[in-house]
């Protein structure tokens, strides 16, 4: 089996948004819609507060909970892992119950075109032997994309060796996302707390 997916070193996450820019620029996000968004965790007060950055897409989840609310089947999972929202299905039904029924609120409404919307991997990019956009164009080296289920592939290596410090969202949740976080300076918040800077 093959599961794409994203490890993302929090420890190395400045915040410059070259992800959230480069998924904007690749997808053509509608304005207030976003694929990825970074968000800042903050605990404590001045002088002891403690901040990390996590940038928050579609986890690509093994049990897509997105999938099966959807009224149109338009959300479908590929063999290589990558959850796709076919938007010449979608017909943003009323309720837009994919948006509720993600538990990362990964799911953005294009007012624009009167779609919903979200990280598909760059699964065009992907396709030619590209690495997504974000995991590109991120000037901090933060990112790493591959085939978790490969146990010989790069992100597999640094999810066994770091596996102390290696943290997955709402992992209550039983969707069983395919992105990975490494955080080792601090301490693991989950999304408790998160907010847009
Ligand atoms: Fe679906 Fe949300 Fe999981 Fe992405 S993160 S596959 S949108 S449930």
């Amino acid at each position: 089996m093959t599961q794409l997916g994203l490890v993302v070193s929090l420890d190395r996450c400045m915040d410059t948004r070259g992800c959230m820019g480069a998924c904007k620029q690749e997808h053509n996000v509608d304005l207030g819609a976003f694929w990825v968004r970074t968000y800042t965790s903050t605990t404590g007060d001045y002088p002891d507060a403690e901040t990390y950055f996590i940038p928050v897409m579609c986890q690509h989840c093994r049990k897509p909970s997105c999938l099966p609310a959807c009224p149109e089947q338009a959300i479908s999972k590929r063999e290589d892992g990558i959850v796709i929202i076919d938007t010449t299905s979608c017909a943003a039904c009323e309720g837009k119950v994919c948006i509720d029924a993600c538990p990362y609120g990964a799911i953005s409404y294009n007012e624009r075109d009167n779609t919903v919307g979200k990280c598909d991997l760059c699964a065009a990019r992907v396709d030619e032997g590209l690495p997504p956009a974000c995991a590109f164009a991120c000037n901090s080296n933060a990112w790493l994309f591959g085939d978790v289920d490969d146990p010989e592939s790069d992100i597999s290596k640094v999810i066994a060796l770091m596996s102390d410090n290696v943290h997955q969202l709402k992992v209550d949740s039983g969707n069983e996302p395919s992105c990975y976080y490494l955080l080792s300076s601090k301490e693991w918040r989950d999304m408790e707390g998160l907010r847009v800077r």
